[in-house]
């Protein structure tokens, strides 16, 4: 059934957050089933006008609804539901003072997440690779199967008499109403351990060095994380936690970066090499070898362009390219031989170039 939120509330599209809680506050205490016990004409209301609260009271849903007029998740949360990550219980803590209790919240129905880092080479990122991964995490403890109790020995709560709740009389705005609580003694359960576990204290849990076997994919990155799921801590009835495993890849090799999906590799070859051209096998790091083709008179700085062979795409067949960049390498050092010759194409071009010797000279002075 559809209905109005603001017309809920009993307020314009203009009303201000104050306006919203005020009203809020209002409508709920009208409403409330401890005043209306059994009336399911006045619990459906009360239901709605939380649902409305929920939505105008987050600046980011109130905008989503002013827009779209109905809430993102009112076709799962059906008439008069609930919203999944709407958490009732904070409402209640600061309007009315009402604790849901530690084991009863709607928030804790599953273990806490893990987190671990682990650093790979370049080369593994490019290629992927099995790592086994150790962290500490809770598990449920083997001998007592959770149950916090030595040898599996319950008996009947004394607090609740095992029936898992107890009756509180409270001062609340409406004035002294007797209140349901989940049992503080027992957390519900309605029996307690007749001795505590010696191996967790009565706990139910127990730390535990995990280790797991996880594939990194080909493609990774410095910064990317992947989510391991169930892997995280477990709490006896709980939904295990998950773990995620942060990764950081170490520095690419010397004249090697990487650049999104693709690869740049910066190699320098002769000078001859480029004047007179030259085909060629080169060893490209982490890539392997590749055949090159240089025409004579390629300046510095040309690029060749390998299709498919840069970074995989994570979950996807398919690559980005390698891009090697030609530079320059002078030989720093020649021989008497390699000398002439450069001293003859000097003379035949007549460019006056320095005795030897003279550079080192200079600088010594
Ligand atoms: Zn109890
Ligand atoms: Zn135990």
């Amino acid at each position: 059934m559809a209905y109005e939120y603001y017309e809920v509330l009993g307020i314009s599209r203009t009303a201000s957050d104050e306006e919203i809680k005020k009203a809020y506050r209002k409508r709920a205490m009208e409403c409330h089933p401890d005043r209306h016990g059994g009336d399911t004409e006045k619990e459906r209301e009360f239901k709605q006008i939380n649902e409305a609260y929920a939505t105008l009271s987050d600046p980011a849903k109130r905008r989503r609804y002013d827009r779209h007029g109905t809430p993102p998740d009112a076709a799962s949360a059906g008439a008069g539901g609930f919203h999944a990550d709407f958490d009732f219980s904070d409402i209640f803590d600061s309007f009315f003072g009402w604790g849901f209790s530690r084991w009863g919240s709607r928030s804790q129905t599953r273990g806490g997440d893990r987190e671990v880092h682990t650093r790979i080479s370049f080369t593994q990122s490019i290629s992927g690779v099995s790592q086994t991964i150790s962290y500490r995490r809770k598990v449920v403890c083997k001998a007592c199967d959770g149950t916090g109790a030595k040898n599996w020995e319950m008996h009947t709560c004394p607090e609740c008499h095992g029936a898992g709740w107890v009756r509180r009389r409270m001062q609340s705005i409406f004035g002294v109403v007797d209140r349901v609580v989940e049992c503080p003694r027992c957390h519900g359960a309605g029996k307690i351990p007749k001795e505590v576990c010696d191996a967790c204290q009565g706990q139910g849990v127990q730390d535990e060095n995990a280790q797991k076997s996880v594939d990194i994919p080909a493609g990774i990155d410095t910064g990317m994380s992947m989510k391991i799921s169930g892997e995280g801590d477990q709490m006896p009835g709980w939904r295990p936690g998950d773990l995620y495993v942060h990764v950081d890849v170490e520095s690419p090799p010397d004249g090697m970066r990487r650049d999104d999906v693709n690869l740049r590799y910066t190699l320098a070859l002769d000078p001859v090499e480029l004047v007179l051209g030259v085909e060629k096998t080169v060893k490209i790091p982490v890539i392997g070898e590749r055949t090159i083709d240089i025409g004579a008179g390629t300046p510095i700085g040309k690029v060749l362009r390998f299709i498919g062979d840069g970074v995989p795409h994570i979950g996807y067949d398919r690559r980005g390219d390698l891009f090697v960049e030609i530079s320059v390498k002078i030989p720093a050092k020649l021989s008497k031989k390699e000398r002439e010759l450069y001293e003859s194409l000097a003379k035949e071009w007549k460019i006056p170039v320095r005795k030897p010797g003279m550079f080192s000279q200079l600088f010594e002075a």
